[in-house]
């Protein structure tokens, strides 16, 4: 394994980077490639077939044998077809071949990636396109190229064709705000990304004894162990050497293929960790996401261990989350959401955050359905994330600043009188006093937002897509106004003020795991969609066609492919569970405590012969054969409602949380008090205590 004092040169070693590409390009075709990064000019053949040329040398240099188009279809993990680079040459011989067009486009069969409904399976084919933004690295000896996914008819079928829209339409919007600064020098803005995964490990023998576990990735049965999390010993505790390794081993690959792994550290509940990234631009912090928990799980089989990134591997033991940091950078190297230290700044930054506060409220909706899974369903709202609620949390300077706007009351110790946006300077606003509320779903933790209610195991783009998106519609709106303007510094007051005051409700300091913010928010209006069932009908609502359609991200077709498709995994996996929990009753665990039964009673015959008393066999055995008679009609239950799924997929979504997730309730309570009466030789599969304290 590599030392830390090669570190540097480890770090980016597999990536074909912008240095790489300096280093091994002629200066025309550097230029072109980084031109068409810029403003996105179209790259000529000839170009493409130098970087080709160019990327090849290098990946073969590096071992490589194969190249791969890589995309992310809507399954929201990645895919990739391996061609080799070989063409035959005279004599039986071959050469290693890769063009300009093999790098730009590839045909992949794409008949069956879920498309909701946009295409029919006669017209399958798809391509991907090279997204030269992104850099291509190498993975077991293949090329990577990151492409983007499409249909013949120019729909995009993957999750970073409207990202890559959602980046250039926050960019131009947010570049009119600031000329309307008096800011000439800017050329480009970028969204800036850094998404915290949370992860589970556990022993893979362990793991490979759990048929939920394999085809549904959580535990659809299990007692909590008696000592769960209440010790707090594990959160930031000391690694376990195998642990410790597996994360050493991680971070070497992670850093190779230049994702900058910074932290790592044990979570909240035993057994679970998480890996932080230091941020980067939000489309190679997509890409980085994806590769990372693609690495995490390969990594942890060289260990023997398992990494699982499902939301809720085990109840009654905190799941996994993600944490998306989001901001907006400028290629000059500011920080739009950090407040400044001049008045102009801060009126700047001021405009920046209002429009922000105002997307939020407005947009509840979208972004609560970017987040919305049946795994992450089980977190959202069950007091160890945040609620299902939009809200966004300030910390105590800034809310007092806004305050101070929205009322016109002095701002600070009453020493000054109200804050004259553009004249007045901002009171220094503290990034540490911003951070300590974990309860928000949006928090702005001194210079970015931490959006907290994704899931660990989605892909972010979709709540960046939302982000970026939300935030063009809005700095669009601002622009158009005080571009207008006679008078701007008057107009700019006006306009944060009313912004904050109409939005205002959006703004939430308390405590939201507190049942009672829920009957507040209702007051204030705030949308609540407890689960994705209620959430993804909302996906294409008008309100979220107009924004998306406006702002040129998704068409109106693909909004409703994309429900479609939301709804079909959705369904898909409640189904996969169901079927998974009847065939693990059936075949495993009713079998074993039959078993069991049946040596109790055994050993009650005996028992007698020996004039012994059996009080304890014949209670236990009693209770065993009743519950066992309640687990089989619970299990029959499941398979009946399996039998009845509507065809309609919105219904079949609400069907599958009303009907199908209670009664596999019903039965895995049932099951779990089987557990505790079973005699652990009996029990068919590895218990939480197992899973969870193993070294
Ligand atoms: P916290 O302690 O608030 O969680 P950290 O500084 O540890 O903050 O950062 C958490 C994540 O946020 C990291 O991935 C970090 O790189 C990222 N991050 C920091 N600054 C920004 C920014 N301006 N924009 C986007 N992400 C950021
Ligand atoms: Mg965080």
């Amino acid at each position: 394994m590599e030392t830390s004092a090669k570190l540097p040169e480890l770090f980016g070693s597999m990536v074909f980077n912008e240095e790489t590409m300096k280093e091994r390009l002629s200066s025309a075709s550097y230029d072109a490639w980084k031109k068409s990064v810029t403003d996105g000019t179209p790259l000529e053949l000839s170009t493409a077939n130098e970087i080709a040329e160019a990327m090849k040398q290098w990946a073969v240099e590096k071992g490589a044998t194969h190249f791969t188009h890589w995309f992310q279809p809507m399954t929201g993990v990645t895919a990739e077809k391996h061609d080799s680079f070989i063409e035959p040459a005279a004599g039986g011989r071959i050469v290693m071949e890769f063009s300009g067009k093999e790098l730009v486009k590839g045909e992949p069969d794409a008949s069956s990636f879920p498309n909701g409904g946009i295409r029919s399976t006669f017209e399958a084919r798809g391509y991907t396109a090279w997204d030269p933004n992104s850099f291509a690295f190498i993975k077991d000896n293949s090329l990577y190229i990151p492409t983007v996914f499409l249909s013949y008819g120019g729909q995009a079928l993957d999750k970073k064709t409207p990202l890559l829209r959602s980046i250039e339409k926050v960019n131009q919007q947010a570049l009119r705000i600031l000329r309307l600064f008096g800011d000439t020098e800017t050329k480009r803005v970028i969204p800036q990304v850094g998404a915290e995964q949370e992860y589970f490990l556990i022993d893979k023998e362990v793991y490979d004894k759990r048929e939920d576990l394999r085809l549904t990735g959580r535990t659809l049965f299990g007692n909590m162990p008696p000592r769960g999390q209440e010790l707090s010993d594990h959160y930031f505790g000391q690694l376990k050497p195998r642990v410790s390794e597996y994360m050493r081993d991680l971070d070497n690959e992670l850093w190779k293929v230049g994702v900058l792994s910074k932290t790592k550290h044990n979570e909240v509940a035993p057994g679970q960790h998480e890996m932080a990234p230091i941020y980067t631009d939000c489309n190679a912090s997509c890409d980085q996401n994806q590769l990372a928990m693609e690495l995490m799980k390969k990594v942890a089989l060289r260990h023997n261990l398992v990494c699982l990134i499902h939301e809720k591997p085990f109840a009654g033991v905190n799941g996994s989350g993600k944490h998306d940091n989001w901001s907006l950078g400028t290629d000059t190297g500011k920080n739009l959401f950090k407040p400044g230290s001049t008045p102009s700044q801060n009126a700047q930054f001021l405009l920046f955050l209002a429009a922000f506060i105002k997307g939020i409220d407005e947009y509840q909706t979208t972004l609560r359905c970017t987040v919305a899974s049946a795994g992450n369903d089980h977190r959202l709202g069950a007091q160890e994330a945040p609620p299902a609620v939009l809200s966004i949390f300030l910390g105590n300077e800034l809310e007092h600043v806004i305050k101070g706007i929205i009322n016109g009351t002095p701002y600070k110790d009453g020493s000054r009188k109200t804050l004259k946006i553009g004249i007045d300077s901002l009171p220094q606003i503290r990034q540490d006093t911003t951070d300590r509320n974990r309860t928000s779903p949006m928090a702005f933790t001194g210079n970015k937002f931490e959006f907290r209610m994704l899931g660990s195991a989605q892909s972010v783009s979709g709540p960046n897509i939302a982000l970026n998106t939300i935030m063009a519609e809005e700095l669009k709106e601002f622009a158009d106004k005080l571009e207008k303007s006679k008078n701007f510094q008057a107009d700019l007051q006006k306009l944060i003020k009313k912004t904050l005051t109409e939005h205002k409700r959006i703004i939430f300091e308390g405590d939201g795991y507190d049942d009672s913010w829920l009957v507040e928010a209702e007051k204030r209006g705030l949308k609540n969609y407890p689960s994705t069932a209620e959430a993804i009908p909302h996906y294409d609502d008008p309100e979220n066609i107009e924004l998306y359609v406006k702002n040129d991200i998704y068409t109106e077709e693909e909004m409703h492919a994309r429900r479609a498709i939301h709804e079909e995994i959705y369904n898909a996996q409640i189904a996969i569970e169901a079927r998974t929990m009847s065939d693990m009753i059936r075949r495993q665990i009713l079998p074993a405590v039959s078993e069991y039964a049946t040596t109790l009673a055994d050993r009650i015959a005996v028992k007698k012969d020996a004039g012994f008393s059996s009080g304890y066999e014949a209670k236990v055995g009693a209770k065993i054969s009743t519950l066992s008679d309640k687990l089989q009609l619970a299990q029959e239950k499941i398979d009946n409602d399996l039998k009845k799924r509507p065809a309609d997929s919105t219904k079949c979504m609400k069907y599958s949380r009303d009907t199908i997730l209670k009664d596999m309730n019903k039965a895995r309570e049932i099951a779990d008090q089987l557990e505790e009466l079973t005699d652990r030789d009996f029990w068919p599969f590895p218990v939480y205590s197992e899973m969870l304290f193993s070294e």
